[in-house]
């Protein structure tokens, strides 16, 4: 049996960095992994075989597409879609690789195996070399993740219904491929294969388009996805599935009732979200549940159980590899007994579609059900230089902030790179910064990032470019 200060079950953004951290503090950890690889969801299924997929048919489609013959630059692309996949899977595996060697600079043990929890302070690995073996450790942290959400009737085959695992790995590019769910993983992958060539319809149940999301912005989105030939059925549930050997027939239902249709598609993918996984963990063992959703909640990263904390897709919060991130460093340092906090009201989200959006803080609709007084600034990529010069103009910065004190409370842009340019106004929220921060600094010119700052100046009635 080996002692530990800190057993961690699970190596995603939330495992990994945990235990980094952990390393770097001079504890004594080691790191269970019930995949082959490190890296969690994130590295091998997620974040960045999605981004690698979303890079390249990005490309595709601006050669394919006429964009870059418009710029002067003539080329005949044909699509190698084995060499797309085998690129992918080479940084995927760089990734992996990545923080194998992180592990070994920071002290961080990386146990093979299957993790259960066995009574407080000892963890059961079974291992993938065959036999199981115990650890002891003064904290457990719970970093097991997320899993895709099934819909009943709809069966997940990964060959013709498939969950986004299914999605990022096809050997074909399908001629009609149906999305159930109209959210971030639903758009992504649609548009990766919509610029490979696919009629992509995308079935959403709510009247909207990505929840949660400010509303202006999704309904920005969804044009723009739909001027690129993406086409949506709103207000739609999907009743069921009949799976033949080549196709997939779908029965479909207006949400609030009425007569039902089918729609026929090669592929399906199932995008309705994503749930706790704690299968196979022991929680019984130390007498921690979940709740109705499968969810482990906590208070500080602790589980409400004596030295078992819980971080990442299996509690609250949005799952997103960031937040995992986060709160593994918060935990950590707590463990360590120093201070530390999460701020929740400033993790960024960014959808990484064509325009991307990106968005930190409150959308307008959350400032309206609370009352609260706000001024809004707007500025149109249509009318920044850079992103007129690249013609990427689809889309806008909006800037919310409070009307009396001028704090920034919420940001939300569509528009070329957002993403990149979302870390700006994370930093500038965790200082409490005004509109009129932003305004009266000084920006790069051309870059869109002047986008930000003349939304910044509308908040008091002063954009100058547009
Ligand atoms: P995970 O990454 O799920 O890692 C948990 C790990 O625990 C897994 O490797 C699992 O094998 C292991 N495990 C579970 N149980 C045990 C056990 N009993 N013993 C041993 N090991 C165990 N987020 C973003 O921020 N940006 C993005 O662009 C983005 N894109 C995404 C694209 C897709 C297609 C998907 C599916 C997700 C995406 N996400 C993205 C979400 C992101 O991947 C998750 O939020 C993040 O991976 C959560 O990290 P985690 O450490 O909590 O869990
Ligand atoms: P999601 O929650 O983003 O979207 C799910 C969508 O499916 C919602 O619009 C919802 O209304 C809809 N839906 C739910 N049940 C339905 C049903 N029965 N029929 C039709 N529509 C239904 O979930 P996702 O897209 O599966 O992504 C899962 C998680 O992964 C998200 O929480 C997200 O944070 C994370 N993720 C993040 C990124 C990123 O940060 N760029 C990328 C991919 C995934």
């Amino acid at each position: 049996m080996s002692s530990y200060d800190v057993v961690i079950i699970g190596a995603g953004p939330g495992g990994y960095n945990a235990a980094i951290r952990a390393g770097q503090l001079g504890l004594k950890v080691a790191c269970v992994e019930g995949r082959e690889t490190l890296g969690g969801t994130c590295l091998n299924v997620g974040c960045m075989p999605s981004k690698a997929l979303l890079h390249a048919s990005e490309l595709y489609e601006a050669a394919a597409g006429g964009e870059l013959s418009a710029l002067g630059v003539e080329v005949t692309p044909s699509l190698n879609l084995a060499q797309m996949m085998k690129q992918k899977a080479a940084s995927v595996e760089a990734l992996t690789k990545g923080v194998e060697f992180l592990f070994r600079k920071n002290k961080v043990e990386w146990v093979k195996g299957w993790a259960r929890i066995d009574g407080p302070g000892r963890v059961q690995v079974k291992l993938h070399e065959g036999g199981e073996r115990l650890l002891e450790t003064q904290n457990i942290v719970i970093a097991s993740g997320s899993e895709p959400t099934p819909l009943p009737g709809v069966e997940i085959d990964n060959v013709r219904v498939l969950d986004s695992t299914g999605a990022l790995s096809l050997p074909e590019v399908p001629r009609h491929l149906v999305v159930i769910g109209a959210g971030v993983i639903g758009l992504e992958l649609g548009s990766v294969w919509r610029r490979l060539g696919s009629q992509v319809t995308v079935v959403e149940y709510l009247e909207r388009i990505c929840p949660g999301l400010d509303g202006e912005t999704a309904k920005t989105l969804q044009r723009t996805l739909g001027k690129q030939g993406m086409s949506f059925k709103l207000g739609t549930k999907v009743t069921g599935a009949k799976t033949g050997k080549s196709s997939v027939t779908l029965t479909l239902e207006p949400a609030a009732g009425g007569a039902s249709e089918t729609l026929e598609a090669d592929y399906v993918l199932v995008a309705i979200g994503r749930r706790p996984y704690t299968k196979g963990l022991g929680l019984e063992s130390v007498g921690l549940s979940t709740d109705k959703r499968g969810m482990l909640g906590n208070d500080k990263h602790q589980s409400g159980v004596p030295d078992v904390w819980v971080i990442g897709d299996v509690t609250s919060g949005p799952m997103l590899a960031h937040k995992a991130e986060d709160e593994a460093v918060a935990c950590i340092e707590r463990i360590a007994g120093h201070a530390a906090e999460v701020n929740y009201g400033v993790i960024p989200g960014v959808i990484y579609t064509r325009p991307e959006v990106a968005s930190v803080g409150k959308g307008e609709e959350e400032l309206k059900a609370e009352g609260r007084a706000y001024k809004v600034g707007k500025f149109p990529f249509t009318a920044n230089s850079r992103a007129k010069i690249n013609h990427e103009t689809d889309g806008f910065v909006k800037i919310l902030a409070d009307a009396n004190t001028d704090q920034i409370l919420g940001v939300h842009m569509i528009g070329p790179s957002v993403g990149e340019l979302i870390g700006e106004y994370c930093v500038a929220m965790e200082f409490s910064a005004s509109a009129e921060d932003i305004a009266l600094t000084c920006h790069p010119h051309p870059t869109r990032s002047e986008a930000g700052r003349q939304a910044a100046m509308g908040v008091h009635g002063w954009t100058m470019q547009a």
